[in-house]
């Protein structure tokens, strides 16, 4: 462990690293230079591209480019979210055995990924560029998660890291790596109440932290939309342009995925320019059959477009309030986060909500999350500075968990917004005479039937000493740590007997047997990808040697060809001089390879 803990927001539609390195956050940056990577992955004919290459190839290849993968995750493939955004995604996503998978042409085969395979390829890409920038190798990490991530998800992105042979130091959520980052960096000015708004491609998070002061920020409660996000927007955007092309070419550019896929991007383009200007404009040439499509957008268009979308930001900010008991008039900080906070008329809701309220952004959205993240990491990973000192969080459970008692109620254990990690226990006993099992059934949800929600496990204590019902007393114990993840304990007072638990939901979990072959697939693609780009660096270098040589042959020849009549001597020093050229480019070329 030690120095090279690295700290990643591994977002819906970027992802971005940072590390602590000389006292102080470094965000690296990707192979391209850019210091947040697409969160896109696609397949070809022959090679494995991972971010702004799979991204910018999409209207090529757009059944086998794969985004928004993290809006899979931790789902079932019949779960609402999952059959919505299927229609708009270009990708197939199929049912296997009840869960979704991601089906595409690689390498001329058909082959299913599942969701937690393609983060840990993106995951393993943002660990590739820090072992680059670092030249040492990175095995750990503080990632983030949404606040509201429940079990399962929080147990499919430990699976994914896994697999990108990262293990996880601490998960945090968006708001709290924000905080911590603005807290950091001296940006906050005053102790007391912060909102922070976490506003991305995929979804809205929302908390409400109190700085407490000496360095303690203490989640107050969280709550968020696992529905609303830029994407979401940038579909209302393409709809309309659906129509509009409809009407005024009376075609259907919906048959046709490339278009989409095109329009898609155009769309988004549209979208953020229209977050500094009152106009964006579109122009595609030869969208569908050879049309070209110039069109435009206003902002007052886009507003009317997404303006239920757009009113929907208030309600877990209202939520956190209420929750945490507090009116938004004693809210000393408003934090933004997240692209999507960039929209003005996002940004003038919330300061409106806040009675006019100056809001905070001083940090760069696109970083923010991973430079708290790399905080983090730095903290939990035993680095010494003095600015650490000052860090320190306090993180409260999503959801309610328990286990379900007689007529299918909820007997929650640990509740919503309770601190943790922690650390809670219920007795219970049996029904029936002579009940020698006991079965524990463990739900994680806010409703009273547990019908209504999330089964994580079941487990069973048997061999109980026959007694009359009532008597034996079963200690049930819920233990959960500082990342969220749930432990739970069974312990028969009478006759000593325990048994132990660690939640895994079958249902939407990977098995070890496939966790293992997706780590050697994640070996064999990583060490194809290197071939590859190995290859076209050494095609590219001999390329250039091949131009130099030709460049210097072709000057010597023009040169030969215009002084027929030259010396004797002139024409020995002008073939030395070849000589010499071809040499040092030889050189350099050995050099260079
Ligand atoms: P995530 O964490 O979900 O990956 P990000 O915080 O990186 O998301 O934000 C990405 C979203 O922000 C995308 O939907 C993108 O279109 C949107 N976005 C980025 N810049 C702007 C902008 N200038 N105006 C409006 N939306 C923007
Ligand atoms: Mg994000």
């Amino acid at each position: 462990m030690g120095k090279n803990s690295i700290g990643i927001d591994l977002g819906t539609t970027y992802s971005c690293v940072g590390i602590w390195k000389d006292d102080k956050v470094e965000i690296i940056p990707n192979d391209h230079g850019n210091r947040f990577t697409p969160s896109y992955i696609a397949f070809s004919y022959a090679v494995r591209l991972i971010g702004e290459n799979a991204k910018n190839q999409i209207s090529m290849n757009p059944f086998n480019t794969i985004y928004d993968a993290k809006r899979l995750i931790g789902r079932q493939f019949n779960d609402p979210e999952v059959q919505l955004n299927m229609n708009y995604w270009p990708f197939q996503v199929i049912d296997m055995n009840g869960r979704p998978y991601i089906q595409v042409t690689y390498k001329g085969k058909i082959k299913q990924f599942s969701p937690v395979e393609i983060l840990s390829m993106l995951l393993c890409k943002l660990k590739d560029s820090a072992e680059i920038y670092l030249k040492e190798r990175v095995t750990v990490a503080v990632i983030t998660v949404d606040s509201n991530y429940n079990d399962s998800q929080r147990q499919a992105i430990r699976d994914a890291a896994n697999i990108a042979g990262l293990s996880i130091l601490r998960l945090i959520s968006g708001p709290i790596a924000a905080a911590i980052a603005y807290k950091l960096d001296n940006r906050i000015s005053v102790e007391g109440n912060i909102v922070i708004v976490d506003f991305g491609g995929g979804s809205l998070d929302v908390s409400l932290i109190t700085n407490i002061g000496e360095g303690v920020l203490e989640v107050m409660a969280t709550a968020g939309d696992a529905h609303l996000g830029g994407e979401d927007f940038n579909k209302r955007i393409v709809n309309y342009f659906i129509s509009e092309f409809k009407r005024k070419f009376k075609k259907d550019i919906t048959t046709d995925k490339r278009a989409l896929c095109r329009l898609r991007t155009a769309c988004e383009r549209a979208k953020c320019t229209l977050s500094s200007s009152k106009q964006a404009f579109i122009e595609i040439d030869s969208i569908f059959e050879s049309i070209d499509f110039h069109t435009s957008l206003t902002r007052d268009v886009f507003i009317n477009l997404n303006q239920d979308l757009i009113q929907r930001i208030i309600d877990p900010v209202e939520k956190v309030l209420r929750d945490a008991r507090i009116d938004k008039s004693q809210i000393h900080e408003v934090i933004l986060v997240g692209g999507s906070t960039r929209i003005p008329e996002i940004q003038k809701i919330i300061s409106n909500f806040f009675n006019g309220k100056e809001l905070n952004k001083s940090f760069n959205p696109d970083e923010v999350i991973a430079y708290g993240a790399a905080v983090k990491a730095a903290c939990l990973s035993g680095v010494r500075s003095g600015k650490l000192d000052n860090i320190l969080n306090i993180d409260v459970a999503p959801h309610s968990l328990g286990i379900e008692s007689a007529g299918g109620i909820m007997n929650p254990i640990i509740k919503r917004n309770d601190t943790i990690p922690t650390r809670k226990s219920k007795i219970f006993t049996t029904d029936l005479d002579n009940q020698t099992n006991f079965i524990i059934k463990v739900y994680e949800g806010e409703r009273v039937r547990t019908v209504d929600n999330n089964l994580l496990g079941e487990f069973e204590l048997t061999d109980i000493p026959p007694a009359p019902k009532g008597v034996p007393q079963i200690e049930v114990t819920f233990d959960i740590d500082s990342s969220g993840f749930l432990e739970v304990l069974a312990f028969n007072k009478n006759s000593g007997q325990h048994n132990k638990f660690v939640v895994t939901n079958d249902k939407n979990r990977l098995s070890n047997k496939e966790i293992e072959q997706m780590i050697k697939d994640a070996m064999k693609y990583h060490s194809e990808d290197k071939n590859v780009k190995q290859k076209e660096q050494a095609r590219n270098n001999f390329e250039r040697y091949l131009g130099n040589l030709q460049n210097a042959l072709q000057k010597t020849i023009t040169w030969f060809d215009d002084n027929q009549g030259a010396e004797k001597e002139e024409y020995e020093r002008k073939r030395e001089y070849l000589i010499n050229q071809v040499l040092s480019e030889l050189e350099e070329f050995q050099i260079n390879n």
